[in-house]
């Protein structure tokens, strides 16, 4: 495989989690979208994605939540026993018209990514990302659980070594649950500490193969810098991976309503052109993010740098009507928007000072064994 793959569908557009959720906006549309304007697109690059079977799901969950995810789609509606069982129907997971579907394709994309990427080459699935789907319950708005599912698929395809980096704001407790103790995955997350699930502490090591990296409100692009070249790229080169798959989850920038970092869409982008060669397979997935600008022109971006574009000063007209087309209701954020969300992909660095706690993290892992 020569160039890179961009796994999508049009299910993702227009489809919400309920007008108050957070996942009401769009996101893989508007990278679709933002990418074919800019002529970065081309159908030859484009894969429509499977939608998972119940079978291949089963890799990870269980016979019973895929039945009820199933069912619950059909009928629109989660028992109390799918609620207390399953987390369907909570405010955080709730019910709603693609329950299944959604994920499930979702899902399709990792686990075609996982074995197309048995040859070599490079895959981006931007519905991917769902890194809290436990194996028979629904986690942090993720029914089922891509990056396990992709996994998975990789060693089923022969790829034994797998380095798994997640700069989402939330720790991958998922993923965690998948892979945690597997001395041929090593598990990298970095994650705002304190926040939403409150696991992937400093001393957490799953395991034994997991780095976990808490790091401080209002983290900026220095100390990303400085975690990714003083921790993260030596543990990679030195765990020689297989695979790499990497997530680029969007709440890790300043603007999303979720999480409290100050990084700027470069901190992705410059730790994707660093882990860009690292091993022959790569696998990018999207993840959270919350703020449609934001997730818009940060996951677009991705797709520029996996294809060696080069990322314009201002983005040309039919890039600009894409993102004026956005909205977002019943956020602050959307009511006075600046205009380089429309006109621009690239912000404006977010640099800093090297907090003690960032510091003291680096250190700490620095020296920690793994298996
Ligand atoms: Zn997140």
């Amino acid at each position: 495989m020569q160039q890179p793959m961009f796994i999508g569908h049009e299910i993702y557009r227009g489809s919400s989690y309920g007008r108050w959720h957070p996942l009401r906006v769009p996101r893989v549309s508007t990278v679709m979208d933002l990418t074919r304007a800019l002529g970065w697109l081309p159908d030859t690059q484009f894969i429509t994605s499977p939608r998972a079977k119940p079978k291949a799901l089963r890799a990870f969950h269980t016979d019973e939540y895929i039945a009820a995810l199933q069912r619950v789609e059909h009928s629109q509606t989660a028992t109390a026993h799918d609620l207390a069982r399953h987390d369907l129907g909570s405010v955080t997971n709730p019910v709603f018209p693609e329950i299944f579907r959604r994920p499930a394709t979702a899902a399709g994309g990792s686990i075609l990514a996982g074995e197309m990427l048995a040859k070599g080459g490079v895959i981006y699935n931007p519905a991917g990302g769902t890194h809290h789907g436990m194996p028979d319950r629904a986690n942090g708005f993720c029914y089922l659980n891509d990056p396990v599912l992709a996994m998975r698929s990789l060693r089923h395809h022969g790829v034994q070594r797998i380095a798994y980096i997640d700069i989402d704001a939330h720790h991958a407790d998922g993923v965690e649950a998948g892979f945690g103790g597997d001395p041929e995955c090593l598990l990298i997350s970095v994650h705002e500490a304190r926040l939403w699930p409150r696991t992937g502490t400093l001393g957490n090591d799953a395991g034994g193969n997991a780095l976990n990296l808490p790091v401080p409100r209002g983290c900026n692009d220095t100390e990303m810098a400085y975690i990714r070249d003083t921790l993260i790229l030596p543990r990679v080169a030195s765990f020689r991976p297989d695979a790499i798959v990497f997530l680029c989850g969007a709440d890790a920038v300043e603007e999303d309503p979720l999480s409290h970092l100050a990084l700027s869409n470069n901190a992705h982008w410059d730790m994707l052109r660093a882990l860009l060669g690292m091993a022959p397979r790569l696998l990018v997935l999207g993840g959270g993010g919350y703020n449609p600008w934001s997730v818009g022109r940060l996951w677009t971006g991705i797709w520029g740098i996996l294809n060696g574009q080069q990322i314009p000063d201002q983005l040309p007209v039919a890039g600009e009507n894409v993102l004026r087309g956005l909205s977002f209701d019943g956020n602050k954020r959307g009511r006075n928007p600046p205009d380089h969300w429309f006109t621009t992909l690239q912000d404006t660095p977010r640099e800093g000072v090297i907090s003690d706690e960032v510091k003291n993290v680096v250190q700490t892992l620095g020296h920690r064994p793994l298996l």
